[in-house]
Order: C-alpha cells, then structure tokens, then sequence
C-alpha cells in the first residue's frame, strides 16, 4: 500500500469501497453527500490543539482509504463532543463515523497501547482505573469505607462484570489484541 499523504497520489489498490458502504450500513448513511465545506473542522475543539482535520478523515473515509484511515492515530483524537454532527450542513452523523470507524479499526488489530491497558484494567478489577492508595486514603479522611460500593468491594459484581465482558467477545478481543500487540 502507497502512503497517499506522502505521495499526494492515491493509487486504486488505496481505495476499498467496501469501507464506505460499512460505514454507510453502519448509520452514518449520508456521509457520501459531504461536500468538504471544512465546518467541521472549524468547530473541532480537538483540531485546535492537535493536527487531526475532521474534513481530511470524512474525504478519506468517502473514498474508501481504509488501511491509511484505521492506521491512523489521529482517529483518536476526536473527543466525541458531537459539535460537528450539530454543525454539519448536510445533516452528516460525523462523530458516529468516526466511532464507527473506531470499532473498525480496533476489530483490524489498530488498538492504541493505553486503550489496551485500560481495558485490561477493566477486566480485571471491573475499573477502567482502579482506586490507588491516595484515593483510599481520600476516602479515609472522608470518613467513608476505604473501597467504593462497586466491583472493588462486591466480587460477586466484579465476576458479573466478568462475565458480560466474556459473553460480548470484549474479554477474547482484548486479550487478542494484548497477544498481537507483546
Ligand atoms: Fe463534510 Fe459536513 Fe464536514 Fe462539511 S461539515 S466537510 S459537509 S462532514
Ligand atoms: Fe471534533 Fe470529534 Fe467533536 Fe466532531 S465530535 S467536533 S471530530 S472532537
């Protein structure tokens, strides 16, 4: 696969159009009628601290660039605070694009190395971050009990948790993914 960015060429073996029309079946059915008019861009609150362009990743996804797209840490960098999906002329679920986009890639292998360890954490202690001593001790001083009423202090919530993680494929994908990534 040629890299589009550093060439300023794409090439047909770039493009999947399969990848358009999953996003498409997925819910973000208009998203072939964006017009790059760059309002979403202008509105991204993370695009003005990072380099992510909103517009750059719906022009991509429209043409069907899937590896560059899913390979692309700037996926990341979306807050899902949802302004360009009220913002857009087109009436385009953008935000939902891009988590639709974001299950795709993490399904492909893509999964970022802090995301991983969350959701280790998160299968193990029911926490995406465990309460650590200085919060215990927080608690203390509080006067409340040293562990939250939630899967840290009730194991039997904690194998419950457990068990859903197991019975919806999040449990093996993780560990899949935490295979790939030693
Ligand atoms: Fe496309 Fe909508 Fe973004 Fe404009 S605001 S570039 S139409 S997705
Ligand atoms: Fe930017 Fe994501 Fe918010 Fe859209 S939902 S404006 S892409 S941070």
């Amino acid at each position: 696969m040629t890299n589009p960015i550093s060439s300023d060429k794409i090439e047909s073996e770039d493009i999947d159009p399969q990848f358009t029309e999953r996003i498409v079946e997925a819910g973000a059915d208009r998203i072939r009628t964006c017009i790059q008019c760059g309002t979403c861009s202008s509105v991204c609150p993370s695009g003005r601290r990072t380099a992510f362009r909103t517009r750059e990743l719906m022009r991509k996804a429209v043409l069907g660039l899937k590896d560059e797209v899913l390979a692309s840490p700037d996926l990341w960098l979306c807050a899902t605070c949802y302004t360009c999906l009220e913002r857009c002329p087109r009436e385009i679920k953008v935000t939902d694009a891009i988590i639709i986009m974001r299950n795709m890639a993490v399904d492909e292998g893509f999964m970022l190395p802090q995301h991983r360890k969350a959701s280790q954490k998160l299968i193990s202690t029911g926490h995406a971050v465990p309460i650590d001593d200085a919060n215990r001790k927080v608690r203390k001083d509080l006067g409340l009990d040293e562990l939250p009423p939630t899967t840290h202090s009730k194991k039997k919530a904690l194998r419950d948790v457990q068990k859903i993680m197991k019975k919806t494929g999040f449990k093996k994908l993780i560990e899949g993914q935490a295979e790939e990534g030693a």
